[in-house]
C-alpha cells in the first residue's frame, strides 16, 4: 500500500459476509466479532494481514494476542506440522506434553506443575474450581471491568451501577459468588475480607488489566493482594491470559514481582495455537493429580498443542523479543501521542509499550491516569471505536476498545507505516 492509499472494499469481501450472514450466527463464530462482522482476512505473515480483496495491514490486534510471535511463525508451525504427522490424539500421554510442560515451567519460574487445555476461559473455571475445593469456600473476590472469559460462572458486565450477569441465559444467582472491588484498591479489597469473613476461596486478577484499557496496577498493589490472601488463607490467581508471556517470559509474575498461587496463561503460550494452560503450586494442583477435584478434556494437551507450546518457549527463550517489543511498542506510544498534539486532539495514550490503550479525552478534559474501570469511563470510548474504523479503512488493524498489542515480528517498517497511516487516519477523522 502506498502512502496515499485507503483500504478499498471489495467484492470479496461482500460476497463472503453474505453467506457468512446466511450460516452463522450474526456472520461471526465468537460474539467479540460480531463489529468486525464484514471483514475477511486470506492471510497473515509477521506483523502484517491481507485481506480477500488484496488489502494489507499492519496488524496490532494479533487475533487478540495470541499472534506474540507474528502470524505464521516457521519455527513454531513447522514443528506442529512435523508432529501431527504422528497422529494428533492419543487418549494417552506422550513425550512432548510432558516436555510443553517443563519448559512452560521453567519460563514461569515460580510454578510447580501445569495441566495443558484449550481455552483461557475453561483455563479460569478450572482455577476457580481447584481454590473452591482447597478452601472449602465459594466466593470470589474480582475487579470491575475485568473478563476472564464467557461461561456462566466467570462472566459479567460492570455498569456504573453495579455488576450484573453478562449475557441473557446466564442464571444471575452466580452474581452472588462475586465480590467486586475497584482494580488497583487494596483497601477495598481488604475491606471485602473484612465483610465475608472465611467465605473468600480465592482473588483472581488481571495483574495488569488490558480488558479495560490498558492499566498498569500501582507499585505494591499486587504485593498487597499477596498480603491479604495469605493472611485469610484464600487462593490468589493471576489470569495471566493476556500478560503471560508478553510483558515477560515469566509473564506479569515476572515483571512485576509477585508470585500468585495459581495462574492461567493463553494467548500468546503457543504462538497462535489453540492451548491454555494452568499452572501454580504442587499442593493445588494435586487436588487434579488425585482425582479429588475433575479437570479432564479429550483435546487437553493434543499432540499439536504441546508442539506448539514446546516450540513456542524454544522461541521466546532463544531469542526474547522482550528488548525490541518494548522499543517498539515505545516508540509507537510516543509517535501516536506526537500526531495527536499536531492535530491538537485530545488523544489518550496509556499502558506499557507490549499491550496498551488509544482512546480521546472528552472534550476540554486535562490529561488523565486512568487507574480503574470508572476512571475509565472518563475517555471518550465510543470516539475511539469510530475512529478505530477509520483506522482500519487506513491500514491499521486494530481492536474498537482501543488496546494495541505489539509482537516480536513488529520492526521499524511497521513503525513507519503505522505511523504515517495513523497520521492520515487521524486527519481523516478530524476534517
Ligand atoms: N482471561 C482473560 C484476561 C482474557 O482476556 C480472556 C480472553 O480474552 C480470557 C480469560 C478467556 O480466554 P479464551 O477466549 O481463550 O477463552
Amino acid at each position: 500500500m502506498t502512502a496515499d492509499q485507503a483500504v478499498r472494499p471489495g467484492t470479496g469481501a461482500a460476497d463472503l459476509a453474505a453467506r457468512a450472514a446466511a450460516v452463522l450466527p450474526g456472520g461471526v463464530s465468537s460474539n467479540v466479532r460480531l463489529a468486525t462482522a464484514r471483514t475477511f482476512f486470506e492471510r497473515g505473515s509477521g506483523p502484517r494481514l491481507w485481506d480477500v480483496d488484496g488489502n494489507e495491514y499492519v496488524d496490532y490486534l494479533l487475533g487478540q494476542g495470541p499472534a506474540f510471535l507474528g502470524h505464521a511463525h516457521p519455527q513454531v508451525n513447522g514443528a506442529v506440522t512435523t508432529a501431527v504427522g504422528r497422529g494428533m490424539v492419543f487418549g494417552a500421554q506422550h513425550a512432548l506434553e510432558v516436555e510443553a510442560v517443563e519448559k512452560l515451567l521453567a519460563a514461569v519460574g515460580w510454578a510447580d506443575m501445569a495441566r495443558l487445555g484449550v481455552s483461557g476461559t475453561e483455563a479460569v473455571h478450572a482455577a476457580l474450581r481447584l481454590a473452591r475445593a482447597a478452601t472449602g469456600r465459594r466466593k470470589m473476590i474480582g475487579f470491575a471491568g475485568q473478563y476472564h472469559g464467557w461461561l456462566d460462572t466467570v462472566l459479567m458486565a460492570h455498569g456504573p451501577d453495579g455488576h450484573r450477569p453478562g449475557s441473557a441465559g446466564q442464571p444471575p444467582q452466580y452474581l452472588a459468588d462475586w465480590v467486586v472491588a475497584p482494580f488497583n484498591d487494596a483497601e477495598a479489597v481488604q475491606r471485602c475480607f473484612e465483610e465475608h469473613p472465611g467465605e473468600i476461596a480465592a482473588v483472581i486478577i488481571e495483574p495488569m488489566m488490558c480488558n479495560s484499557g490498558a492499566i498498569a496496577p500501582r507499585p505494591g498493589f499486587l504485593a498487597r493482594l499477596r498480603e491479604l490472601c495469605t493472611a485469610h488463607g484464600a487462593v490468589l490467581i493471576f489470569d495471566e491470559v493476556v500478560t503471560g508471556f508478553r510483558l515477560a517470559f515469566g509473564g506479569a509474575a515476572q515483571r512485576f514481582g509477585v508470585t500468585p498461587d495459581l495462574a492461567l496463561y493463553g494467548k500468546a503460550v503457543a504462538g497462535g495455537w489453540p492451548v491454555a494452560a494452568i499452572a501454580g503450586r504442587r499442593e493445588l494442583l494435586e487436588l487434579f493429580g488425585t482425582g479429588k477435584v475433575n479437570h479432564s478434556g479429550t483435546f487437553n494437551a493434543s499432540v499439536m498443542a504441546a508442539a506448539a507450546v514446546s516450540a513456542t518457549m524454544d522461541v521466546l527463550r532463544e531469542t526474547p523479543p522482550y528488548v525490541s517489543v518494548e522499543e517498539h511498542g515505545t516508540a509507537l506510544m510516543t509517535g501516536l501521542r506526537g500526531i495527536g498534539e499536531r492535530h491538537g486532539v485530545p488523544l489518550h495514550v496509556q499502558g506499557l509499550p507490549a499491550a496498551f490503550h488509544v482512546s480521546f479525552r472528552a472534550e476540554g478534559a486535562p490529561p488523565t491516569d486512568v487507574v480503574d474501570h470508572a476512571s475509565l469511563q472518563s475517555l471518550d470510548l465510543a470516539r475511539y471505536t469510530r475512529f478505530s474504523r477509520t483506522l482500519t479503512t487506513h491500514g491499521i488493524w486494530v481492536a474498537g476498545r482501543g488496546i494495541w498489542y505489539v509482537s516480536a515480528a513488529h520492526g521499524p517498517a511497521e513503525l513507519a507505516d503505522a505511523l504515517e497511516r495513523f497520521d492520515r487516519a487521524l486527519a481523516a477523522h478530524v476534517a
